[in-house]
Parts: structure tokens; C-alpha cells; sequence
């Protein structure tokens, strides 16, 4: 069965057949030390509700793949959860860095792509009614169902002016799904946040792939929040989630200032030891002897000023 954006899905697609070679099949070796890594929780910390108050342009990591931005004045939500689990299903590892009740109302909610991790519908129902919702096209009806009337709609590479903001959807090499039924009937990607202080980067899920180059030669990007989580095993997350080394390649490739880390930490969705990402992200970086000040692996509930 193929949805509307079938044409646009990464390659090789990966099935039910999959799924049961990863659960059912032999396991890769771990780690010697993989449970000492696994034990491994990102800091919860406070001052992020804070910062997020004052009116000053900051980055929080609110956990996982959510980040609560305040740019051109605007307060701007990404990928928003807050839900103790994910559908029921994969428990809260840390708890978020800001409660949502102490998060200031939202002018602008984006939403990358339907997986449960991203459009969490619970959290989303318990947001402004007055904020503008962004998302790729064909989810907007979801939106619409928990009440929120000011939603748009986006392609790739088509833009959204909110106040001073320019917001724009651009591509991901992921795919989509809620139900076996509607794969790939709605798009998927990231956004570029162009404000006064700078541009913001959010990559949404995503493979390593040349639209990290093509979104960097459209964009000169100040903080990029890429994922480091979420792949492994590696022959089976290869053409839908980055490992550490493919983030910081496609970080690489944007041209961006600043590497935020996230998707990782938060809910256990893979086989990696839950602290591993950080460990890899920042064993690279050393590597190729980048300015450790750009690596930005924040604890949950840090602020960090955007200037
Ligand atoms: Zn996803």
C-alpha cells in the first residue's frame, strides 16, 4: 500500500517482517560496560522556566526531541511531549526539564512528523489555543480534532511568517505512520527558524542524506538541535535515524554554528545503552578537534542563551 508521499519515504522501507527480526532475532553484541552506560540519565536541572519568562532569545531541551525556544519574542515549541510514556507503551526515563504547567503559554507549536514520540496527542491538547500550529502536510485534521484552529499546513521548502519569525519545511530522509493503514499518507521533515537573533535548525527525525548539504546552502544555520539517539541496530534504523557520527557529519555538511543534542536520554525506543549517544557525539568531536564550546549536550530543563 502506498500513502501520498510514498515516493518521498526513505529507502529500503522497513516492515512487519523487520520488526520481528529485531525483537525475535539474535541480538548484536553488547558493550562490556553497556550496563553501566545504559544506567547513564541526562541531568535534570532547574532555571529553564526562568529563562523562558524573561523575554530573553534561549534554548531549553524540555527532553527528548522537545525544545521550547524564545526567538523574535515569540515563545516556540518543537515537537512538544510531556507524557510520562509514549502512547502507554515506553515509560518517561527523566522527567521533563520544565513541568508544563510552569512553561509559558506557546505562540508557535511545530510538529515534525505523526510517529508517537513527536506528535504526542495528549500534550498537544493541553496547549494554547491561540498558538499557531505548524505542521507538514496532511496532518493538520489531527490537529484540528483537539480543538486548535490556527494551523498551517506545510511542503518542503514552503515558509510561514509568524511576527518576526520565517519558518520553514524542509525535508527529512524519514517517513511516516500512526497506523499500519496510513503509512506515508502524511509528509514528515524538519524547520528552519529564521529570526532576529539568528537561525534555528530542527531536524524532525531523519537519516544521514544530502538534504542536510541542501538545507545548509539555503541556510546559514546558528543552532542546529539534531538527533544523537535511536540507532541501533544499526542495519535496521540506518535509512530512518542518524547515529552519533552521521549527526555531527550532517552538521557538518549544514555549516551550522552550534550542535544541540537531543533525542536521546528520554524514552528507551532502541538498543543502545541510553547513555552512549553523548559518550559517541562528544568521542567524535574530539576527533576531528572541533571547538568543544559548539557541542551543546544540555541537561533537561537547561537554558541556554540564543545570541
Ligand atoms: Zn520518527
Amino acid at each position: 500500500m502506498s500513502g501520498r508521499f510514498q515516493e518521498r519515504a526513505t529507502n529500503p522501507t522497513r516492515g512487519p517482517g523487520d520488526i520481528l527480526k529485531w525483537k525475535l532475532g539474535k541480538k548484536e553484541p553488547r558493550r562490556e560496560d553497556w550496563k553501566d552506560m545504559d544506567a547513564v540519565r541526562p541531568a535534570v536541572v532547574d532555571g529553564g522556566a526562568v529563562a523562558l519568562a524573561s523575554g530573553d532569545p534561549v534554548a531549553v531541551w524540555i527532553g527528548h526531541a522537545t525544545w521550547a525556544l524564545r526567538l523574535g519574542g515569540k515563545l516556540v515549541l518543537v515537537d512538544p511531549i510531556w507524557s510520562k510514556s509514549i502512547s502507554g507503551v515506553a515509560p518517561r526515563l527523566v522527567a521533563p526539564g520544565v513541568p508544563l504547567d510552569q512553561t509559558p503559554a506557546a505562540d508557535i507549536v511545530l510538529v515534525t512528523h505523526d510517529h508517537r514520540d513527536h506528535m504526542d496527542l495528549p500534550t498537544l491538547g493541553k496547549l494554547s489555543p491561540e498558538a499557531t500550529y505548524i505542521v507538514p502536510l496532511g496532518n493538520g485534521p489531527r490537529i484540528a480534532k483537539l480543538g486548535h484552529a490556527r494551523i498551517v499546513e506545510l511542503d518542503w521548502w514552503k515558509s510561514h511568517i509568524v511576527g518576526d519569525l520565517e519558518i520553514t519545511l524542509v525535508p527529512a530522509r524519514h517517513w511516516s505512520m500512526r497506523m499500519p493503514w496510513n503509512r506515508n499518507d502524511t509528509l514528515w521533515g524538519g524547520y528552519v527558524i529564521e529570526g532576529p537573533e539568528g537561525v534555528a535548525y530542527h531536524s524532525g527525525d531523519t537519516a544521514y542524506g544530502e538534504h542536510f548539504a541542501e538545507i545548509g546552502a539555503r541556510f546559514s544555520i546558528d543552532w542546529a538541535m539534531l538527533p544523537t539517539g535511536g540507532y541501533a541496530p544499526r542495519w535496521f534504523m540506518e535509512p530512518q535515524h542518524v547515529d552519533p557520527v552521521e549527526a555531527a557529519r550532517g552538521f557538518e555538511a549544514l555549516g551550522a554554528k552550534n550542535f544541540l543534542a537531543m533525542h536521546w536520554g528520554t524514552y528507551r525506543l532502541t538498543d543502545e545503552a541510553i547513555g552512549e549517544p553523548p559518550e559517541r557525539l562528544r568521542a567524535y568531536w574530539g576527533e576531528r578537534g572541533w571547538d568543544a564550546s559548539r557541542l551543546w549536550i544540555l541537561d533537561a530543563g537547561e537554558a541556554r542563551p540564543l545570541r
